[in-house]
């Protein structure tokens, strides 16, 4: 991933995408796949937006149901199917259970998730079983303490644990298969030739220079920022999207299987997710029109999940929260309906025919699960308009770091890399195959062994090889999407200075420029602890779990 933008701004690109999300590297990868020109670029880092800030979760959508979705449903269930061939060292089953409190819900759950079941024909998980309230309780104790309890339903989906990490490797894949990739990187504007569009003009946030770069076709895939990157074209109609916010709270460990809760607030479906050594509470889903780049969880989102997973965990307090995570999703519709009501289904704009402006697609809303499936119908549409006739491959290739790694590999990794084999465990959970890469680091240099926070396995060498082969530029990209380390309970803050100080070491930073990173690293976490009342800032001693 080379960062010349005196070399892309004397290209022609046949494609240029805005935007790192998961839905503009599966486009940028895709399109690399069939042979399009392709430059990416982002704003900050990639997957920095909604992608970094989900429920973790490859899944069809049990609730779509209610919604009538089948259409949405059924395409999830094959993309996850299709997701567990080509990352399997990312996306793995996993196991939920839905408590019957009442009759009601008995008979309506029974009924969807044998239809979930019929419509992930081909899948290669089990199919749902209904537990007894002995059973359910032999699974998960905790479920003792919800009124009503008659017994449950145990069915399957799957959890990216690394979610960031899918993102990453499409871009790696991209890249391999060459795309240009840049991030750090804003669109400011937009080339014109008469009305449509011939090209972009990009910002190196990283030295403030603007660069014009030409291409035949734009694809606009910046998430809940869609509006602001058409708005650089013309003020435009009204807003494609419906912005709702979502957010998640990180606990201590609370159970051992996932849970399917309803809110006493409202009714609505929330999760309690076993997530590494912690549990993911989430989400809420409420109209937001705050800042796009400072969105965060407030004592109100708070107070609505906690009220809903006492009902299993009475004894849980707003103290023990580790912090919070919140995102933004795009809706299509953008009618008068609860936001929970509007359907995920994802939208392509060709401007052409909406403004009459040639050579600019927008991509509007699309799941995670869905990533590929998306990716693919935009570089369709990219086809189609270039007069090319290619197919996609993207549901045969797999990832760069597939397959995963198995037990006796990661203890033979071990024993030669001097490394613990819970160290090699989460390497390989992390990077796969590619984890050859991070241990050919440690054998250079034995310090590349040494862990770089207490509360995660992650080790040094890391760092260097975030830089060199992922392109991470600043420590947040590092901590946050690179590594799980700022993922941890203590938000990497224990890791830090060691992040940024490794960091400057291989880029030549000066002490002022690891004293930036370091700060803009904080105010970034800072975001988690806003909730607290009172305190803005959370302190740098972190807290012990
Ligand atoms: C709380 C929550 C939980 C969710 N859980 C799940 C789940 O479990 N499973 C699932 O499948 N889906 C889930 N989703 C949905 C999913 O996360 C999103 O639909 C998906 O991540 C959107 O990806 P994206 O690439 O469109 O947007 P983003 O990830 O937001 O990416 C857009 C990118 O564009 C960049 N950008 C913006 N403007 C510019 C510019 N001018 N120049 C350059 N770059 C720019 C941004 O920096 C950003 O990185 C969840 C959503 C939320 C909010």
């Amino acid at each position: 991933m080379k960062r010349d933008f005196d070399a892309i701004a004397r290209e022609k690109f046949d494609l240029i995408v805005i935007g790192g999300g998961i839905i503009g590297t599966g486009i940028a990868r895709d399109a690399s796949l069939r042979g399009i020109k392709t430059l990416l670029i982002e704003k900050e880092d990639f997957g920095y937006g909604t992608t970094s800030r989900s429920s973790r979760l490859i899944h069809g959508g049990l609730r779509y149901l209610r919604m009538l979705e089948f259409h949405l449903v059924r395409q999830d269930l094959h993309e996850r199917e299709v997701l567990l061939k080509i990352a399997p060292h990312l996306v793995h089953p996993y196991p939920f259970i839905i408590p019957i409190t009442s009759l009601y819900y008995q008979i309506a759950l029974s009924i969807g998730v044998r239809m979930y079941d019929v419509m992930a024909s081909g899948k290669s998980m089990p199919s749902h079983q209904h537990l007894s309230r002995r059973e359910a309780l032999e699974m998960e104790p905790g479920l003792e303490e919800l009124k009503g309890l008659t017994g449950a339903i145990l069915y399957y989906d799957c959890q990216a644990p690394f979610t960031e990490r899918l993102g990453i490797e499409n871009v790696l894949s991209a890249a391999e298969h060459g795309a240009t990739i840049i991030n750090h990187a804003q669109l400011t504007g937009f080339l014109r030739d008469g009305n449509d569009v011939c090209g972009i003009e990009v910002l190196d946030c990283l030295s403030g220079e603007t660069y014009r770069v030409k291409a035949r076709l734009v694809a606009n895939a910046a998430g809940h920022w869609v509006d602001c990157v058409r708005d650089l074209l013309h003020g435009g109609p009204a807003s494609t999207v419906r912005r709702t916010k979502g957010i998640h709270l990180l606990t201590p460990k609370l159970s051992q299987k996932a849970l399917v809760l309803f809110s006493p607030v409202d009714g609505r479906l929330f999760f309690v997710m076993p997530w590494l050594d912690y549990t993911l509470i989430g989400t809420t889903d409420t109209d937001y029109c705050g800042d796009l780049d400072a969105v965060c969880a407030d004592e109100k989102d708070v107070a609505y999940l906690l009220q809903g997973a006492r009902q299993v965990f009475p004894k849980l307090r707003s103290e023990d929260i580790l912090y919070t995570t919140a995102g933004l999703r795009s809706l299509v519709h953008i009618g008068g309906e609860k936001p929970s009501d509007i359907t995920r289904e994802h939208k392509m704009l060709d401007h052409k025919q909406r403004d009459g402006i040639e050579g600019l697609i927008s991509v509007l809303g699309g799941k995670i699960t869905a990533y590929r499936a998306v990716a693919k119908g935009a570089v369709d549409m990219v086809c189609r308009k270039l007069g090319m006739e290619v197919k996609c491959i993207t549901a045969e290739v797999p990832l760069p770091g597939a397959p995963a790694v198995s037990q006796k590999a990661v203890a033979k990794a071990a024993k030669e890399s001097g490394l613990s084999v819970e160290t090699v465990t989460h390497l390989a959970d992390l990077y796969g195959s590619c984890l050859s890469q991070v241990l050919e680091l440690v054998r250079g240099n034995k310090k590349g062994g040494q862990p770089i926070c207490s509360h995660f396995p992650d080790i040094l060498a890391q760092v260097e090889h975030g830089v060199k082969q992922e392109g991470a530029l600043t420590v947040s990209d590092f901590l946050l999407r690179r590594s799980a380390v700022g993922l941890s309970a203590c938000q990497g803050l224990d890791a830090v200075d060691t992040v940024a100080k490794e960091m400057g070491r291989v880029l030549g930073w000066s002490k002022t420029e690891q004293q930036r990173q370091v700060e803009a690293y904080l105010a970034q976490a800072s975001l988690g602890q806003r909730f607290r009342a009172g305190s803005k800032k959370r302190s740098r001693q972190t807290k012990k779990v």
